[in-house]
């Protein structure tokens, strides 16, 4: 009996299920962000209910299948074969506000913008990734940031209630912060190494008032300065001139390529980006030095612009693209220097000028926030598990290429900016972190969590995936 028809007949008719033609490209059974290690699955599983569910489960235990659950498809980290059952989740889509509660349920499908949409209009606002095709799900079984970490903490600092069907068991569970034994471990775990452990159909976060914050019309206050490459120094100077930031300040650097509609397509730009979630009046006074003659008149755009909450993400749409090979290169660190920020600028425009048309997507981000509330909510003994609560500087880099023979070159290209940025906190022997949700195959697990976390990570999957249906970065690894 082929694959196809083993699959179709012994799952329920209200599953859909797809078997990838594998002549056909990587991506067009499974859309997904990067091309990087990926190839065509076993079956992609669409369930439409937690019954469909728990039968996928019982069909992959029985075939010694692994099953992978994909939500906004950005975890280029994922291993996904032909040892896999894809499981998509797009029909887990339900956004319950309980504007008594102050809470939000959130689909196990939903992605960023699904969630956005909903609550916008009603006036609230919860921890959501700062990218519109990011999975809520998949963002926060790794912590969860955002951009108001300054003031509420994690994601999962803020959560109230997980529904799972844990891979060991053959209904769902509930389980929050007030369960107890293993379940409440289960529910720590799910808290920041939350992969592979099962599937999630729902998440409930706290939900806050967009009008609680004072927001001047409304709107989120921004403010944008690019410099041409040359000013390098005078933007990371800008840049670094807001630490630590204000709790209600975000402010993110970004080294990026002029599009094709810009006057010089291609030119190597430096971005500063500044978020405020206060009013007006408050935020210009944060951010006086932005306004100051001496950085305006060497940038070529410099401009404030409120948004639309719902518009908050819509700057990082190409960030988004589907295809083409990105692999994550992160670290959080505790200082770095003008240096080291000038050095990595160098070796982006180095590493994009080789092939402009092939790698010059290619970017970085140095984002910066308060650390006091992520500090804070992690209390005496932290029970989550994030180790970079202290870390108010986070590093994300992006090799972009079309050609896997560039995977080499980008590696070390890759490489080499994390190790620039952390010259600092190392030269004071301060610990290499780096950030879970933006790992990348191979990676030394001992850079996301402590050898104590990594011990209860092994011990719940243990419990709860006894049969390593599930893919976690810790216990299957790449
Ligand atoms: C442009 C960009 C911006 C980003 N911004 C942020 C940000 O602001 N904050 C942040 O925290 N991260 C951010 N990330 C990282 C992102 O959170 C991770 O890549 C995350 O893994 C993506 O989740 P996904 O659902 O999109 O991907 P997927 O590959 O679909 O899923 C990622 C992981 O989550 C698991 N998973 C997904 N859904 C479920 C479910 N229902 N039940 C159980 N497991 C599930 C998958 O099996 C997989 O292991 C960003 C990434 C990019 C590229």
């Amino acid at each position: 009996m082929t694959a196809e028809n083993d699959i179709r007949s012994l799952l329920p008719s209200s599953c859909i299920v797809t078997i990838p033609d594998v002549e056909a490209h990587v991506q067009a059974a499974t859309p997904r962000w990067s091309d990087s290690g990926l190839s065509h699955p076993y079956a992609v599983a669409t369930p439409s209910s937690e019954a469909d569910i728990i039968a996928i489960i019982a069909y992959t235990r029985t075939n010694k299948l692994k099953i992978i659950p994909a939500n906004g498809g950005h975890g280029s980290y994922v291993p996904v074969n032909g040892g896999t059952i894809y499981l998509d989740m797009s029909s887990f889509k339900d956004v319950v506000l309980n504007e008594t509660e102050e809470e939000v349920t959130i689909g196990g499908g939903c992605v960023t913008s699904e969630v956005l949409n909903q609550l916008t209009p009603k006036g609230w606002y919860t921890a959501l990734p700062n990218s519109n095709a990011v999975g809520v799900i998949g963002a926060f079984i790794g912590g969860l940031s955002h951009s108001l970490n300054g003031k509420h903490g994690l994601g999962i600092d803020v959560v109230k209630s997980i529904r799972i069907i844990p891979f060991s068991s053959t209904e769902p569970l509930d389980i929050g912060p007030n369960s107890q034994g293993q379940e409440k471990e289960l529910f720590n775990v799910l808290c920041g190494a939350g992969h592979g452990l099962g599937i999630i159909t729902s998440v409930t976060l706290q939900a806050f008032p967009i009008s609680n914050l004072s927001l001047t019309d409304n709107k989120i206050w921004t403010r944008r300065l690019i410099f041409p490459a040359p000013q390098i120094s005078a933007a990371a100077r800008l840049y670094t001139s807001f630490w630590p930031p204000h709790p209600k300040l975000v402010s993110v650097l970004i080294f990026l390529r002029a599009p094709p509609s810009a006057p010089r397509p291609g030119a190597p730009m430096i971005m500063l980006a500044l978020s405020y979630f206060g009013p007006a009046e408050a935020a210009e006074k944060v951010t006086a030095k932005s306004f100051d003659e001496e950085f305006t008149s060497k940038a070529i755009v410099n401009m404030t612009v409120p948004i639309e909450w719902e518009k908050a993400n819509d700057g990082s749409a190409p960030l988004n693209a589907h295809g083409g090979f990105k692999e994550y290169f992160s670290c959080y660190c505790k200082e770095t220097s003008l240096g080291s920020i000038e050095r990595t600028f160098g070796a982006w425009e180095k590493f994009t000028s080789k092939d402009l048309l092939g790698r010059g997507t290619s970017y970085v981000v140095i984002g910066s926030w308060s650390t006091e509330q992520m500090v804070a909510k992690g209390g005496q003994k932290d029970e989550k598990f994030f180790v970079a609560r202290d870390r108010g500087i986070f590093v994300q880099c992006v090799p972009w290429y079309k050609d896997i023979g560039v995977k080499a070159d980008a590696d070390a290209f890759g490489n080499e900016v994390i190790d620039m940025l952390r010259e600092q906190d190392r030269a004071r022997g301060t610990k290499d972190w780096c950030f879970v949700n933006n790992i990348r195959e191979g990676i030394d697990v001992g850079e996301i969590y402590t050898d104590e976390q990594i011990e209860s990570i092994r011990a719940v999957k243990g419990i709860w995936d006894e049969e390593a249906l599930g893919w976690n970065p810790v216990v299957e690894g790449w």
